[in-house]
């Protein structure tokens, strides 16, 4: 396994796809991962429980989606991943079908300011118009509501978040998972409040001069600047 294309990319990408059905971010194989290394992308297969995934079993794909290594084809989801690559300089990339989120995109078409964990994300997280799963056209929409963003809510049928790193990415989607939660829990007792956008503006800045890395995105693993 040692001249394997790619092996701790691939073996990180499996870790992340197991992780995100032990949190709950998806049911059984559903959702996927994917990270970047130079031109070509290690991402997770189509329809085969996470579990069950050798590494020789991973997919890895140039930019253009051509597989170039790996037994199994890649996620149906592919040309969002992609999107994020080319479109948004992402360096990693988690897609879940996570509860909250999707319930939230039934009702809103943003992620209403109610922490400011949000800004995090670059500010308000948008709701994508829906498209058929796996199509060019979800890419694109995706992709227009991903602008200025580290991630999006996908109307519908869950969420994508980019990072530095795939810890960074997958980081996102939990705390997005979390924001939702926190509007609908709010939303069940009453009408929540938002913070004004220009605080989101000022934690922005705040989130950005931490830890930040050439080209905008933030290199840290952690939390935020605060916790
Ligand atoms: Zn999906």
């Amino acid at each position: 396994m040692a001249d394997l294309l790619l092996a701790d990319a691939r073996a990180a990408v499996i870790r992340t796809a197991l992780r995100m059905t032990a949190d709950r971010l998806v049911v059984g194989t559903s959702g996927n991962v994917s990270v970047r290394h130079g031109d070509l992308v290690v991402v997770t297969p189509s329809g085969v429980d996470y579990d069950r995934l050798d590494l020789a079993d991973i997919p890895v794909v140039d930019l253009s989606g051509v597989v170039v290594d790996g037994m199994l084809a890649p996620t149906s989801e592919l040309p969002m991943h992609l999107a994020a690559y080319r479109d948004h300089g992402a360096a990693a990339v988690v897609h879940t079908h996570s509860v909250h989120a999707t319930a939230l995109s039934l009702l809103v078409d943003e992620v209403p300011a109610v922490h400011y964990q949000l800004a995090d994300f670059g500010g308000v997280v948008r709701v994508a118009d829906y498209a058929t799963f796996g199509t060019d056209e979800l890419a694109a929409n995706m992709s227009a509501a991903l602008a200025g963003r580290t991630g999006v809510i996908l109307r519908h049928h869950g969420t994508l978040t980019t990072g530095a790193t795939l810890a960074k990415a997958y980081n996102r989607a939990a705390q997005l998972e979390w924001l939702c939660q926190v509007w609908l829990t709010a939303r069940a007792a009453g009408e929540p409040r938002s913070l004004p956008a220009a605080e989101i503006e000022r934690c922005v800045t705040a989130f950005a001069n931490y830890g930040q890395e050439p080209g905008g995105t933030r290199a840290s693993e952690d939390q935020g600047p605060c916790c």
